[in-house]
C-alpha cells in the first residue's frame, strides 16, 4: 500500500507527504487561526475570517518548512559522511529522514543527530529575536504578523528542546547512544539508550493524561495538565525504540557472518519441469517453503516459494509445472555470492520483497544453495543463545 506521495526534491532528496500528515494539515491551520494569543490568532477578531485563515495557512506552511529544514540538516551532515538518504517524509508526528547505512562511529552519529535541533534553534532564535526586536523599538507592524513570528519562533525552540530529550530514537537519544558507544560496545550502548528512551516514553505517556495538581487542589476540578497528544507520541516513540533495538541487535549479531554460514545446500533446488503437485509433496516432506528453480543443465531459472503455489486451485496444481508459474529472474537481485555478508543478503531480500536468494560460488559460478529469511531468523536466534 502506498501511504505517502512525493511532492518534490531538495538537494537531491525526495520529499514525501504521508497520508497522516495531509490529514493533520487542516488541524494545524485551525490551531493557528483559533488558538488564543500570543501563539495563535484567536484574539484578533478585527480581522476578516478569510484573512485570519490565510495567515494561519501561511503559519502552518512556515512551521512545516521548519520541520523540513530540521530533517534536511540531519540529512546534509549524513550525506557528507557518505550516507544515502532515501527520502524525507513528513508525517503526523513530524519529519523522518530515511537513511541507508548510517555510520556507526559515535563521532559521526552525534554530529548527524545534533544538526536538526541546531537548525531548529537557529530558526526559532531568528524569529524570536526579530519579534523581541520589534517589540523593543516599538516599530509599528501589523500585529497578527508579530503573533505568527512569536508562534513560529516558539514552536521551533520547543521542537529543538523536545528532540533533545534523551529518548531514543529521538535526536537526544542518538546523541546519548553515541556518547555511550565511546565507552562500550555499540550493541550495549543501543540497549542502554533504548532503555532510557522507553522509560521516557512511559513517563511521557503518563504525563499526557496527568491532571493539573493545582487545579485539583484548589477547585477539585480535574483538568488535564499537558496534552493527550503527548501520550500518542509516547506510544509511537516506544514502538520506534523497540524496532530500532531489534534491528540493531540483528545487525550486530550477524556482523561478520557470511552467506555460506547460513545457506542451505541440501534440498535447495528443484527442476523447472517438476509438476506443482510433486513440488507440494516435496515441500511437505522436506519442510521447506522455498527453492531455487534450475534447468537440467543447472542454470538458475527462478525462485519458488510456498506462497506462490498456495494461490493455485487443485486443477491448476495438477496441470501446471514450476516453469509455468515462475517469473524470469534478474540475476543481480536473485543471486548472492557465498562469500557475501548475511546482512547484505537480508538487504537484498527486503529491497526485492523476496524471502529467498540463490547462492552461487564466489566469482559467479554454479548455484550451490539458497539462503532464506527463515534461515537467517533461526541463525540469529541461535547466535543470541535464546535470550
Ligand atoms: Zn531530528
Amino acid at each position: 500500500m502506498r501511504t505517502s506521495i512525493q511532492v518534490g526534491r531538495i538537494i537531491g532528496i525526495p520529499i514525501r507527504l504521508h497520508f497522516t500528515f495531509i490529514f493533520i494539515l487542516p488541524v494545524i491551520v485551525l490551531w493557528f487561526a483559533e488558538a488564543p494569543g500570543p501563539v495563535g490568532l484567536g484574539e484578533t477578531e478585527e480581522l476578516s475570517r478569510l484573512f485570519r485563515y490565510s495567515l494561519a495557512a501561511l503559519a502552518a506552511s512556515l512551521f512545516f518548512l521548519s520541520l523540513l529544514l530540521h530533517e534536511i540538516s540531519h540529512s546534509y551532515v549524513a550525506m557528507r559522511y557518505g550516507t544515502k538518504i532515501r527520502s524525507i517524509t513528513l508525517f503526523i508526528f513530524g519529519g523522518l529522514a530515511m537513511m541507508e547505512d548510517l555510520p556507526r562511529e559515535p563521532e559521526k552519529e552525534w554530529r548527524i543527530a545534533i544538526a536538526g535541533p541546531l537548525m531548529s534553534f537557529a530558526i526559532g532564535g531568528a524569529f524570536l529575536f526579530t519579534y523581541f526586536g520589534i517589540k523593543t523599538v516599538k516599530l509599528v507592524i501589523y500585529d497578527p504578523f508579530t503573533i505568527l513570528m512569536f508562534s513560529i519562533g516558539l514552536l521551533n525552540v520547543v521542537l529543538a528542546t523536545f528532540n533533545l530529550l534523551p529518548a531514543f530514537p529521538m535526536d537526544g537519544g542518538r546523541i546519548l547512544r553515541a556518547f555511550l558507544a565511546k565507552r562500550m560496545q555499540f550493541l550495549e550502548a543501543t540497549r542502554r539508550a533504548v532503555l532510557v528512551g522507553k522509560t521516557f516514553a512511559v513517563i511521557m505517556g503518563i504525563v499526557g493524561f496527568m491532571p493539573d495538581p493545582f487545579m485539583l487542589y484548589s477547585t477539585g476540578e480535574v483538568r488535564i495538565l499537558f496534552n493527550p497528544w503527548l501520550t500518542l507520541i509516547a506510544v509511537f516513540l516506544y514502538i520506534a525504540a523497540t524496532e530500532e533495538e531489534s534491528a540493531t541487535i540483528m545487525v550486530a549479531t550477524l556482523e561478520g557472518t557470511k552467506v555460506r554460514n547460513v545457506m542451505r545446500t541440501e534440498n535447495a533446488s528443484v527442476l523447472a519441469d517438476m509438476p506443482i503437485t510433486e513440488l507440494a509433496e516435496k515441500m511437505l516432506k522436506e519442510k521447506n517453503a522455498e527453492y531455487a528453480v534450475v534447468s537440467d543443465r543447472g542454470d538458475l531459472r527462478g525462485l519458488i516459494t510456498f506462497s506462490e503455489i498456495k494461490e493455485l486451485s487443485t486443477e491448476q496444481r495438477h496441470s501446471l509445472k514450476i516453469s509455468d508459474i515462475i517469473s524470469p529472474v534478474d540475476r543481480l537481485s536473485a543471486v548472492i555470492s557465498q562469500e557475501e555478508e548475511v546482512i547484505e543478503a537480508l538487504k537484498r531480500m527486503i529491497r526485492g520483497k523476496k524471502n529467498i536468494l540463490a547462492v552461487e560460488e564466489e566469482g559467479g559460478g554454479e548455484i550451490i544453495g539458497v539462503i532464506t529469511k527463515r534461515d537467517i531468523v533461526m541463525h540469529i536466534e541461535i547466535l543470541k543463545g535464546g535470550s
